[in-house]
């Protein structure tokens, strides 16, 4: 096996401390690094010695064969602890650290789990609820429990036909869990479209669930609190979704360890067509460009390898949108093109809160012709538009 890189921040909030030294000898599931502030505890994903550490990242080079099993976390009974113990962020993205989320109490509130799986080609959430549909229901069931919400939704869109009727036998006989539908559209998963879709309720821009008494938490997350309290197993590994120009096509990687380098990713889907463009981490609509050398961290949904850039010289204007492309990387697909930006604006549903541009109403998208008008007023020749509805 290759050498780990394990970043120090892969939450919300600072780097960790790291607790190991240069030339230590760990094993799968250590405790390797712990908050120095807000974050979460880091695991060793091998077992190997501790190679280089630094400011961003703990090297571990990695022994050549694995042990299955892993140093499992403490044992507890508190079912928060057990979740802080191992190290749990919100796997959908966010990175915001699970046990402190979880850390209160929904009077006459609701859990949700959201299988979504938002961005266009991923499936591994879809691939992973498949493979055991009990493990969700037990991990919702966990999360009621800690909060002590009335009444658990697994929100999920209706073209999941077969992952529907897995959910549906799983959750068979449980009185206060319920199946909720979610349009066919992006970005369904968002939380604030969640909370619209299922409750009725319209969160402002900057509100979170929690202010409509709603905690709502990614199937892949659920499956970790389940690891955590079931088989105190620590984060460690992560599920993702590799596509585009790789010559295998679309690939669900489950339990891919933390620190793998992209490119073996890239190696196991057999390398890239040619000729290609750019590597996305995430989904093609919130994927941030990468390189080989980036890692899987516990936030990796996917692993995407686009075309090469058409070129083109004109003059462009930009229209950002929350959900989709903003503004810096529109100007970055049009450098990339050769093009000019002369102008660029947002959808008019944008509206600054705490000096962040943010939706006033996330997929619900409206018709765009007076920016337009703006853009080529100013020039556009052209004009890209970041716009989320799918
Ligand atoms: S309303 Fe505008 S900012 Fe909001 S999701 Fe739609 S295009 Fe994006």
């Amino acid at each position: 096996m290759e050498n780990m890189i394990i970043p120090l921040l892969q939450h919300i909030g600072k780097p960790a401390k790291p607790i190991v030294r240069e030339g230590e000898e760990v094993k799968r599931g250590q405790l390797i690094a712990v908050p120095d502030g807000l974050g979460a505890n880091i695991h060793s994903s091998v077992s190997g010695i501790v190679k280089e550490i630094s400011d961003g990242f703990i090297k571990i080079d990695a022994l050549e064969k694995q042990p299955e099993d892993f140093v499992k976390i403490k044992d507890t009974t508190n079912y928060l602890e057990a979740i802080k113990e191992a190290g749990i962020v919100g796997a959908g993205g966010a990175g915001f650290p699970t046990h402190i989320k979880l850390n209160t109490k929904l009077e006459d509130g609701f859990v949700v789990a959201n299988a979504t799986e938002c961005e266009p080609l991923l499936g591994h959430n879809m691939a992973r609820i498949v493979e055991d549909p009990d493990l969700i229901v037990r991990g919702l069931k966990y999360v009621m429990e800690i909060t002590g919400a009335k009444k658990g939704y697994i929100a999920i869109k209706p073209k999941n036909k077969q992952v529907l009727i897995q959910l549906g036998k799983a959750i068979k006989g449980e009185n206060n869990i319920e199946i909720r539908f979610l349009p066919n559209m992006y970005p369904a998963g968002d939380e604030r479209v969640i909370i619209r879709e299922l409750f009725g309720i319209k969160l402002k821009p900057g509100q979170l669930p929690i202010e409509a008494n709603v905690i709502v938490s990614n199937v892949e997350t659920i499956r970790n609190i389940v690891l955590a309290i079931e088989e105190r197993r620590p984060v460690i590994t992560k599920d993702l979704t590799a596509d585009g120009r790789l010559v295998s096509g679309n690939k669900v990687f489950l339990d891919v360890p933390i620190g793998t380098p992209i490119k073996s990713i890239i190696e196991d889907c057999g390398g890239y067509i040619e000729p290609h463009g750019e590597i996305l981490l995430g989904g093609p609509f919130m994927g941030k460009k990468a390189s080989e050398g980036d890692v899987v961290t516990k936030t990796t949904g996917g692993v995407l390898i686009g075309l090469p850039f058409p070129q083109d010289s004109r003059k462009f204007g930009l229209i950002g949108c929350e959900c989709g492309a903003q503004i810096d990387r529109l100007t970055y697909i049009v450098e990339s093109m050769g093009g000019e930006v002369v102008a660029s604006t947002n959808c008019k549903r944008m509206k600054e809160v705490n000096g962040r541009f943010r939706c006033e109403e996330p997929g619900v998208c409206p018709g765009q012709a007076e920016k337009v008008i703006y853009l080529k007023k100013n020039g556009a020749e052209a004009i890209i538009v970041g716009t989320c509805e799918t």
